[in-house]
């Protein structure tokens, strides 16, 4: 189910609309047991309060495109919630979000592009592809520290076991 959350910097200030749809889609989520795919936007205090108000835990999903501190994590981790990193963890800039993916466990951990925006080094500025998740996963193995193998073999089954699907249905590469 997704994206779905709440974006304070498109629109600046809380929105009744917002919150309103972003409940509807929790209970859709729950209804179906499908995970819900969190955008989070100066908003996770919000985000998490209503996640948690509406026991989400029960059926947990992602915060995608993560970019928030380690506090913020630690909420989202406890929720039983995944953290997903994109290109953004390869910016020069992205210091702090550096040091808290070094504390993110990695079998709650997802990959992604975010395509078309958020292209990685070296390519940034330029249009975001799918197969850039090549770049982002070598930056992640470096800081975790982990062969990028056994990296993708791990966010492989983070994957499945989060959308309860059976491995034989997709084939990966
Ligand atoms: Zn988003």
């Amino acid at each position: 189910m997704g994206e779905t959350g709440l974006d304070y910097f498109h629109e600046k200030k809380k929105s009744h609309f917002q919150e309103e749809l972003f409940y509807q889609h929790i209970s859709v989520s729950k209804d179906l047991q499908k995970p819900l795919i969190i955008h989070s936007r100066n908003s996770s205090q919000d985000i998490l309060k209503i996640l948690k108000s509406e026991n989400s835990g029960l059926c947990p999903g992602i915060f995608h495109s993560f970019n928030e501190n380690y506090e913020v994590a630690k909420k989202i981790l406890d929720l039983g919630f995944y953290i997903s990193i994109s290109g953004m963890i390869t910016f020069k800039n992205s210091i702090s979000l550096r040091s808290v993916l070094k504390k993110i466990p990695l079998n709650r951990l997802l990959l992604e592009t975010d395509s078309p925006y958020l292209t990685p080094v070296p390519h940034r500025g330029k249009k975001n592809k799918p197969s850039y998740i090549n770049y982002i996963a070598k930056h992640v193995s470096n800081l975790k520290k982990i062969d990028i193998e056994k990296l993708s073999h791990i966010i492989k089954q983070n994957f499945f076991r989060l959308f309860k699907l059976k491995k034989n249905l997709i084939i990966l590469n």
